[in-house]
């Protein structure tokens, strides 16, 4: 069995579907892109499998758990959203060590775990800083090693580096794909732009009016569409 099996998820807000008969597996270490244009139903799905919505119907397993009726805060999984969602009113540091607190750890162990991920994401020094005082990028790694430092055995990044700009964006995205590669981490990424999710991804998995209309790699996707919906988000326009 892979690390971790989606299946039948549907989803529904009142007599809306979001999404329905979404199947996937993914193997442990596996960088995923959840693709697909806006309003398809990528960062509700995200929110199912973090748990922050429950789902209609279907079974999610991970490392052969079903933690379908799991509760958020014990599924194990990281997640970093668009906008950065940190305390404003705790530092850096307070910040990422806050998952470790509310889980029982002591301040001085908390600590040293949280300077570990702020190393890891580039931010020594930064430690006693406030959201305030920290540029967009900055912010997104604060949210980044908040997720990280509870050991997650899922990360799920939704367009993280949307509301960046340009320049920073090319900098995170590839200091997020280091991290990832450098802890194994399995990671479903969601974002609506092509180049960020071809440069990135293992496998995408591609995302049309709530449902996966094509999963594979991304030469797979762009040379071999599934369909005229595939070909034309992918850039073939004939
Ligand atoms: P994406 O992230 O791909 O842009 P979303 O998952 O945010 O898409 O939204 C998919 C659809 O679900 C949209 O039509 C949106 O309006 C609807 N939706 C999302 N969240 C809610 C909610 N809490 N209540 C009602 N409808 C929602
Ligand atoms: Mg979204």
């Amino acid at each position: 069995m892979s690390y971790v099996k989606v299946s039948q998820l549907a989803k529904s807000f009142g007599d809306v579907t979001v999404f329905q008969d979404i199947n996937f597996e993914i193997e442990k270490g596996e960088f995923i892109t959840l693709l697909g244009p806006s309003g398809c139903g990528k960062s509700t799905l995200l929110r199912c499998l973090a748990g922050l919505n429950q789902v209609d119907d279907g079974e999610l397993w991970v490392d052969g758990e079903n933690i379908t009726d799991v509760s958020p805060q014990q599924r194990e999984i990281g997640m970093v959203f668009q906008s950065y969602a940190l305390f404003p009113n705790m530092t850096v540091e307070d910040n990422v060590a806050f998952g470790l607190k509310m889980k029982g750890m002591s301040k001085p162990e908390a600590r040293s775990e949280a300077k570990k991920m702020i190393d890891l994401v580039e931010l020594d020094g930064k430690e006693k800083f406030y959201p305030s005082e920290l540029s967009g990028g900055q912010r997104q790694r604060v949210a980044l090693a908040r997720a990280l430092v509870v050991k997650p055995r899922i990360l799920l990044l939704d367009e993280p580096l949307s509301a960046l700009d340009a320049k920073i964006r090319k900098s995170l995205r590839q200091q997020i794909l280091n991290i990832q590669q450098e802890l194994n981490l399995t990671t479903v990424f969601v974002t609506h732009d092509q180049e960020e999710a071809m440069l990135l991804s293992d496998r995408i998995f591609l995302m049309d009016q709530g449902s996966i209309v094509q999963q594979g790699k991304p030469e797979d996707i762009y040379t071999k569409p599934a369909n005229e919906f595939v070909a034309s988000f992918m850039g073939h326009y004939n």
